[in-house]
Order: C-alpha cells, then sequence, then structure tokens
C-alpha cells in the first residue's frame, strides 16, 4: 500500500522500481524488466545513459540554476542545436510538456490578439492529449480528463481526428479561428495515426486561412517515430511545436519551438518560467540531442519500428482479439477487441513492462538503445501473452 500522504491521483501502484542500467529496471524484490513504456516515452536512450549521466554530473558540480535573469549558455547551444535539427527559428524551454502546449495556446491567442480577435479560437481534435493544466485539459479530447475540473478556459473548437472536411467546414462558418493543434500520432489516444496526406492538408488549410499550424510532439519527437520530429516524415514545417517527453530522458524539460510569425510573438515580459531551461535540464538534454546523433539512434528508430511491427503483424495474423497492429517508428500500438487492462501484469510476470492506453489498445514504447534481439525477444513475447490473453477472453 502506498503512503497516505501522497495525494490518491495515480491510484492503486503495485510495482516499485529502484534502479535503471540500458533498457532494463529492477523492482525493490531484484527482478529485471524489460522496459517497453521507458517511463512513457521519456527514457529513449534507456536509463542512466552514460554520456546524460555524465553532463548531469558536470553541470551538477558547476552550476545547477539561475533564473532566466541571466544568460545560461546551455540553454542557448540546446536552442541552436533543436532549431538546426526542426528547421524552427526560436524555442521557449519550459518544464514538462503541459507546459510546452501551454506556451503554444498562449502564442495562438497573441496571434488572434494581433489580428484584434476577441474571442480566438484553436481546433483541436477528439481523442487528442496535451496534458493536464486547465487549459491544456481542455485542449484534450477525453471527457473523463475534463470531469469535475470546470469552469474550463473558453476558446477550443473540437473536430474528429484525421478529418479535414470538418475543419473546412468550421473555416467557412466562423471567422475567429487562429490556430490548430494536432499530434501528429495520437499517442494517448490509441497510437492513432492519421492518413499520409493530413498534416499536408492541415498545412494547406492553415495558410489559406491565416492559422497557426501547431503540433504536439511531446511524446513523437525526439526520435521516436523514426525522425527528430514526426512531421519531418512530410515535408511541412509546422508553425510551432512542442515537445518534452524524450528530450532530458528522465530530466524534466519542455520546449516550444516556433518558424516564421509565430516566432516573434513573444516579447520581452510577456511568457516566463523560473526553472524552464535552467542548466542542469539543458545540459542533460543537449547530452540527449547529441547521443541520438552520434548513436544513430534516430534512424534506428525507423529500422526497429518497421521490424517489431512486421514481428508483431506477422505473429498475431491468426489472433482473432487483434484487431489491428500499427505504429510510427518505436510508437506502436496493437488494438484489440476488448479492455486488456490485464496485460499489463500478464507481461510483467514474463519481466516486460508494456502499457495500454485507450483501454484496448497496446502500447510499446520502447528504448531506441533496443538491441536486435531485445526488440525480436519483445515481438515474441507480447505476442505469445496476446495469444494467452485472446484464449482466455473467450
Ligand atoms: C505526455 C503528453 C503531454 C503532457 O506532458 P506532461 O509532461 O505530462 O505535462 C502532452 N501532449 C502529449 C502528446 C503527450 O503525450
Amino acid at each position: 500500500m502506498a503512503t497516505p500522504t501522497l495525494m490518491q491521483n495515480y491510484g492503486e501502484r503495485t510495482l516499485t522500481l529502484v534502479r535503471g542500467e540500458g533498457n532494463y529496471v529492477w523492482d525493490n524484490q531484484g527482478r529485471r524488466y524489460l522496459d517497453a513504456i521507458s517511463g512513457i516515452a521519456v527514457c529513449g536512450l534507456g536509463h542512466c545513459h552514460p554520456k546524460v549521466t555524465l553532463a548531469l554530473h558536470e553541470q551538477a558540480r558547476t552550476l545547477l540554476h539561475v533564473s532566466n535573469l541571466y544568460n545560461i549558455p546551455a540553454q542557448e547551444q540546446l536552442a541552436d542545436k533543436l532549431v538546426h535539427l526542426s528547421g524552427m527559428d526560436n524555442v521557449f524551454f519550459s518544464n514538462s510538456g503541459a507546459e510546452a502546449n501551454e506556451a503554444a495556446i498562449k502564442l495562438a491567442r497573441r496571434h488572434g490578439n494581433a489580428r484584434n480577435l476577441k474571442t480566438p479560437q484553436i481546433i483541436v481534435m477528439e481523442g487528442a492529449f496535451h496534458g493536464r493544466t486547465l487549459a491544456t485539459l481542455t485542449a484534450t479530447g477525453n471527457e473523463k480528463i475534463q470531469e469535475g475540473f470546470g469552469p474550463l478556459p473558453e476558446g477550443f473548437l473540437r473536430v474528429p481526428f484525421d478529418d479535414v472536411p470538418a475543419i473546412e467546414k468550421l473555416a467557412a462558418e466562423r471567422n475567429d479561428i487562429v490556430a490548430i493543434l494536432v499530434e501528429p500520432v495520437q499517442g494517448e489516444g490509441g497510437v492513432r495515426i492519421p492518413s499520409g496526406n493530413y498534416l499536408n492538408q492541415l498545412r494547406g488549410l492553415c495558410d489559406q486561412n491565416s492559422w497557426l499550424l501547431m503540433l504536439d510532439e511531446v511524446q513523437t519527437g525526439n526520435g521516436r517515430s523514426g525522425k527528430m520530429f514526426a512531421y519531418q516524415h512530410t515535408s511541412i514545417l509546422p508553425d510551432v511545436v512542442t515537445t518534452a517527453k524524450g528530450l532530458g530522458n528522465g530530466v524534466p524539460i519542455g520546449a516550444c519551438l516556433a518558424h516564421g510569425t509565430a516566432a516573434q510573438l513573444f516579447t520581452a515580459g510577456t511568457h516566463g518560467s523560473t526553472f524552464g531551461g535552467n542548466p542542469l535540464a539543458c545540459s542533460a538534454a543537449l547530452a540527449v540531442v547529441e547521443t541520438l546523433e552520434s548513436e544513430w539512434l534516430i534512424e534506428r528508430a525507423e529500422i526497429l519500428g518497421e521490424r517489431l511491427l512486421q514481428h508483431l503483424r506477422q505473429q498475431l495474423s491468426d489472433c482473432n482479439q487483434v484487431k489491428e497492429v500499427r505504429g510510427l517508428g518505436l510508437m506502436v500500438g496493437i488494438e484489440l477487441l476488448q479492455p486488456c487492462a490485464k496485460l499489463v501484469d500478464m507481461a510483467r510476470q514474463r519481466g516486460v513492462l508494456i502499457n495500454i492506453t485507450s483501454g484496448n489498445v497496446v502500447r510499446l514504447l520502447p528504448p531506441l538503445t533496443l538491441t536486435d534481439s531485445e526488440c525480436h525477444q519483445l515481438a515474441n513475447d507480447v505476442s505469445s501473452l496476446i495469444h494467452q490473453f485472446a484464449l482466455q477472453a473467450v
């Protein structure tokens, strides 16, 4: 039983992890697990990657924090690096994904303000997840997450995911829209991958209407999708992109990147954060991004993701409980025909950590450092568990 001195918002937790190394974690009984969830897409380099540990160690003995009253060299280096890798113009650093999205929402509001709109609207999607702050939970397309937290902020219009005509209809009806906020792949929403030209079409609509295209890459970013950012699977550039999870490999950091006019909307005093982009977090993130490059982990994620999908599809092709196996890079979802929370425990007993999202989707987010044999083993283990689950289910 967890201590009653913690608020009970996370529900009951039955596993205590005390150590991690590479693609494995150990519990307080000394049992080892292959981590196929990576702290929810955070530890892309695996646990305690030596380069991140070294960067943290060196920064911890040099300077932890000074606030944004001062120049921070590691922050500037990280910004240069991210701008170079993304094709965007500049960055605001936050401490989490939700806060990166808050910055994006504030940029959209400023964009509306510049057009003299009193109640600027942001188009958001059904099934979306953008965080748990008041604005981001309002942007989130899941009523359970919003329940009991009213009054919710205004300024969001919801349409189905991957439905361009629904947005065209809104565009024809209203003149107060300022932005589209969308995940290139819905993560919490069940690893939902839109049709191939969706982002291109959204880019076109935003160009026609002077809206900002704002991509939430909190989960898909930092190599997870097989590109540094998932929009790089297309030829478009967004106006705003947010990221967080994998950026610090476990050190809390988020980023809101902007391009073109969106990059000019925040002027002195319009936004800020005490911790955002502090020396410790930026040194860690710099080590993460450098390691993604020097160890070719983004390319690796693309190859491994293909392989994982292929294995799973092969081994699950005859399983009557499986509706679809889908994925992009090392973000894989196996949609079953019924709720399958039980699979988490079954996998744990076999020494594998997985996650269930949207009730019936097995989500795999393994580290980008997964070896060939671990990838193979993971596909085997997960398929055999799903077969076992299917037998019990009928
Ligand atoms: C996790 C997530 C967030 C929220 O990030 P936090 O760091 O938990 O605030 C926002 N958007 C997406 C797509 C996410 O996956």
